[in-house]
């Protein structure tokens, strides 16, 4: 039945969901990639889940993504002297440079790019959009500000600044420090937070030099105004709605998920929706009617991932969650309305030979009923556009790469196996025969619709479709 479930579930780990109890249950009930929140926990608990997670994997014999959630420029207030303070609207309330701890009229707000940025009417959202200053007047090491939208604020509260494009890198000298312990312990994606421009994508990229795949969270209106460039120079998208809806109203949030996921089908990325998918269950075992809603929305819209973050991280039910997120997803894809998906045009294949055997494979599987699609891939590409199609039928996508087979785990549809023969195209469609069978995926006498570049290994050039039928059982 799992092998069947085309939106893949995304979990983060925390301290709720950190034994290897827990993480194989979470693997039980559905969870198809595991994400590592470096905004909280130590290298050594880090290492550690991973361990957990390569172990499981290797025992169940299936592919397991894990990536590794850079925390990015997030900006934070200072201190305040004597606890909370209560700001009201319209008042007047000063941010600057200095180290005095902050009273009621004025904080330390240590980020002096912050400041070099501003100009007099900016925005300044603090504690996730709960208060809300406008500045008055600013110079290189304060600013003077209107209260708008009164509130508490403490120590150590977040800082957004929705209409201003910071002069940062969207790695901070910890993010560095993490993705290089990241690469080394053998991550198999990085997601980048709070990216502003393409070329805070390509800066990313450079570090990492080939050695994990690149995420790029979308969370700032500004990225949202290089939205294809930076999808297309990503290898999967995240629809980080948590920080993005403090930069934009909440209205703008549904919109604004439907423009990213059309670019990211539109481009074959996979893209995944995050945040508060299922938030009630931090502290109850059931979903509200509205995230039960906006999970099957998201399967609906044909996104590759849904994912939970409190919820399966810190929350009291995160193998509930992981469940009941598996349930809402299989029931959406059930539905005929969700099956037919235009007839599989929501997409136009590109004028290549890869898009136009996935076009074909996808129409072929359906006219002849096959069991499967069976992509042999080698860095992932022929199984990326082969799910582009979204095609009614699985996608076996078989890759000599333990690395990649981990990466497909994201991808909407695939069921990725490593599969180290490979040199040769009929060994490699004997062994395909094997794993399509292990998955249950084809029963004697059934056809599987294989896709591949000949001769193999052949990277991002696929030129064969072949029908095959499953044989009887031999030995
Ligand atoms: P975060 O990113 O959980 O790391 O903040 C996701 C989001 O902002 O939605
Ligand atoms: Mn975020």
């Amino acid at each position: 039945m799992n092998a069947c479930r085309q939106t893949k579930i995304v979990a983060t780990l925390g301290p709720q969901s950190s034994s290897e109890a827990v993480i194989s249950r979470l693997l039980q009930a559905g969870a198809n990639v595991f994400r590592l929140n470096f905004s909280h926990g130590t290298w050594d608990e880090h290492a550690a889940r991973l361990r957990l997670i390569r172990d499981l994997g290797a025992r169940l014999g299936r592919p397991i993504g894990v990536f590794a959630d850079l925390q990015g420029p997030k900006l934070r207030l200072g201190t305040f002297a004597d606890g909370p303070v209560a700001l009201a609207a319209g008042t007047p309330f000063r941010l600057d440079l200095g180290d005095a701890p902050g009273d009621a009229r004025r904080a330390p707000l240590p980020h002096a790019e912050v400041f070099a940025a501003l100009e007099p009417g900016a925005a300044l959202l603090l504690d996730d959009g709960r208060v809300r200053l406008e500045v008055t007047a600013c110079g290189s090491d304060y600013a003077e500000t209107r209260v708008i939208v009164g509130g508490v604020l403490s120590d150590r509260k977040g800082i957004n600044l929705p209409g201003v494009l910071l002069p940062i890198s969207t790695l901070t000298p910890k993010d560095r420090r993490d993705l290089q312990w990241a690469l080394d312990a053998g991550i198999d994606q990085i997601a980048l937070s709070f990216v502003q421009r393409p070329e805070d994508v390509a800066e990313a990229r450079a570090l990492i030099g080939g050695r994990a795949q690149l995420i790029v969270k979308l969370e700032k209106p500004s990225a949202i105004d290089h939205l294809l460039s930076i999808v297309a120079l990503a290898d999967a998208v995240m629809v980080a709605r948590g920080d993005l809806g403090v930069e934009v109203p909440a209205e703008e949030v549904p919109v604004l998920q439907k423009r990213i996921v059309r670019a990211c089908r539109s481009a074959g990325k996979p893209v995944i929706i995050a945040t508060q998918m299922l938030e009630s269950m931090l502290n109850a075992p059931a979903p509200t009617r509205a995230e039960a809603s906006d999970v099957a929305n998201a399967v609906y819209e044909s996104v590759d991932a849904v994912m939970l973050s409190g919820e399966t991280a810190a929350g009291r039910y995160p193998v509930e969650a992981v469940t009941i997120m598996d349930k809402i997803i299989r029931k959406a894809e059930h539905d005929h309305i969700c099956r037919n998906r235009g007839n599989g045009h929501e997409v136009v294949p590109e004028t290549t030979e890869s898009d136009a055997v996935s076009a074909a494979a996808r129409d072929v599987a359906a006219t002849i009923g096959a069991a499967a699609i069976v992509t042999l891939t080698t860095g992932g590409t022929t199984a990326l556009r082969a799910a582009r199609e979204r095609p009614a039928v699985p996608i076996l996508a078989l890759t000599p790469s333990a690395a990649v087979a981990r990466n497909l785990a994201l991808v909407w549809g695939v069921q990725p196996r490593e599969l180290p023969i490979f040199a040769d195209y009929e060994p490699a469609l004997a062994a395909a025969i094997v794993c399509a069978r292990a998955l249950g995926l084809a029963h004697p006498g059934a056809r599987l619709v294989v896709m591949a570049g000949l001769p193999l290994p052949m990277p991002g050039h696929t030129n064969l479709l072949h029908i095959v039928e499953i044989p009887e059982e031999t030995g």
